[in-house]
């Protein structure tokens, strides 16, 4: 059909079946909330607002959430994340961290002393290793080999409320923000890809060694480029057991919206505990490729930040147990 033809074709008001395709088409790129960051809790507005720097600027959501969550890493008044997070039973600061990009590369730091950028350090796994994940002092040891800083991460304060901690020794983490959680961050670039980043210093005084979801691809953070991403807070066990962002990334494939994928994640997860349901919280964070975010979480408490063209704000995630 020539040009002329094809417009007075479509002037007639008969479009061709792939005329209207394509005009549902550019509709749909048109409706994509893009750039978009969202991060996990309060401190998810400060980094929302460093990544943003990136994002508004056309750059990519892997640099920008490294960025983000580095901030609130480097914080020593943030006491669950980073330098200054509180420590172990046995009075060391051991954090874990992941990032994901848009092509399914990974890279996971667990258990490791002594950095004050563990997110940094698994993007250098993901990048400058054939390998996904680092731990302990394996971990540690490639940090240093990348030219990473050993340090103290336990500030004075940290330090004498875990003293105040050994005196009881009572293991019972609270359910929200009290003694532990994790900044997940997830973005959605100008170029339409996704990325996500979690970082944390988990329990308060848990057993040497342990290890929670956020450095667990699947677990704390997942991203799949074709569908959305999500990220997750809370009691990592119970994140853990359900494999809970991928699961809320699959969902999002089956045609779930965020929130609806999120909720469904906490019902299995409810279902699991009833009985002790008043002492967890599990919170999940999710976006997809549209830039529709949503948010659902076991305990009231849970909040998140959104940053896109609209501004930097925070919201409180819907809750299970009423
Ligand atoms: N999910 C983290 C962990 O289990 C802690 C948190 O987000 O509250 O280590």
């Amino acid at each position: 059909m020539k040009t002329q033809s094809r417009r007075n074709f479509i002037k007639n008001g008969t479009l061709s079946i792939s005329a209207l395709g394509l005009l549902r088409q550019a509709a749909l790129a048109q409706e994509v909330q893009k750039p978009i960051v969202l991060s996990t809790w309060r401190f998810g507005l400060q980094a929302n607002a460093e990544a943003w720097k990136i994002l508004s600027t056309g750059g990519q959501a892997l640099d920008a959430v490294e960025q983000g969550v580095r901030l609130v890493e480097l914080d020593p008044n943030e006491r669950s994340v980073g330098y200054g997070g509180r420590p172990d039973r046995d009075g060391r600061v051991t954090l874990d961290a992941c990032i994901m990009d848009h092509e399914l590369n990974i890279g996971s730091v667990a258990c490791l002393e002594h950095i004050k950028n563990p997110i940094s350090v698994a993007r250098a796994v993901m990048q400058k290793t054939p390998h996904v994940m680092l731990v302990g002092e394996g971990a540690l040891t490639f940090a240093l080999s990348q030219g990473f800083k050993k340090e103290n991460l336990l500030t004075p304060e940290s330090e004498k409320e875990w003293r105040e901690w050994l005196k009881t020794s009572q293991y019972q983490p609270p359910v929200n923000i009290e003694n532990h959680d994790t900044i997940g961050m997830i973005a959605l670039d100008q170029a339409g890809n996704l990325s996500g980043a979690c970082t944390t210093s988990g329990l308060a005084y848990k057993m040497h060694g342990r290890i929670g979801d956020s450095p667990i691809i699947g677990a704390g953070l997942y991203v799949d480029n074709e569908v959305g991403a999500a990220t997750a807070t809370g009691h990592g066990e119970e994140v853990i057991r359900i494999a809970g962002c991928h699961l809320v990334v699959e969902l999002m494939r089956q045609g779930r919206a965020p929130e609806e994928a999120c909720k469904e994640a906490v019902e299995r997860v409810y279902k699991k505990q009833r009985k002790k349901i008043r002492d967890i919280q599990v919170g999940f964070l999710a976006l997809n490729k549209e830039g529709i975010y949503g948010s659902f979480c076991l305990q009231k408490g849970f909040n998140y930040a959104v940053h896109n063209k609209d501004g930097n704000r925070l919201l409180n995630a819907d809750y299970k147990v009423q």
